[in-house]
């Protein structure tokens, strides 16, 4: 069995920790309705800082593939994942503070018990296209309708006769 990373986030950024490792597709389940089957792997680095100004930092870094459904012809879309966030870890009661407006940086809620493959999928989900396609021509869809619909004109041509 897989065994879930948990962290203890706060301590982990601040002691400047690392943890990696590989997730099969299949331990992600909420990518799943975007997938044509569980194939694939994501290779993850998840690394702990403290930023310059003293902040608690996450970052993680996701390699791998995945077979995205194409939006066009519903077939297997293979997509390269190269993924690096920082996410800044907020504490209760810090999270009014102006600074974490930040377009580069997310925050997250600093967890004593941070579930690592919930984050990842949590990211993985934010950095997938809304609508994965191929590129123009390459759609397998494009061969199967023209057969498709020139059968029944055909029939009923033949029908008319
Ligand atoms: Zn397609």
């Amino acid at each position: 069995m897989f065994t879930r990373p948990i962290i203890d986030s706060l301590d982990f950024a601040r002691r400047g920790m690392e943890t990696s490792g590989e997730v099969p597709m299949a331990e992600l389940p909420r990518l799943a309705d975007l997938l044509t089957d569980l194939e694939g792997k994501i290779s993850f680095v998840l690394r702990g800082l403290v930023g310059r100004d003293g902040k608690p930092l996450l970052e993680l870094k996701l390699t791998g593939t995945c077979n995205l459904r194409c939006q066009r012809c519903l077939k297997t879309l293979i997509y390269p994942i190269k993924l690096v966030s920082t996410l800044r870890l907020v504490s209760e009661g810090e999270i009014d503070e102006s600074d974490i407006e930040d377009d580069e940086v997310d925050s997250i809620p600093a967890e004593k018990r941070l579930d690592v493959l919930a984050l990842l999928e949590e990211e993985l989900l934010l950095s997938m296209p809304i609508a994965p396609k191929h590129e123009p021509g390459e759609c397998q869809m494009a061969v199967e309708n023209l057969n498709r619909s020139e059968n029944p004109f055909a029939v009923l041509a033949g029908l008319k006769k």
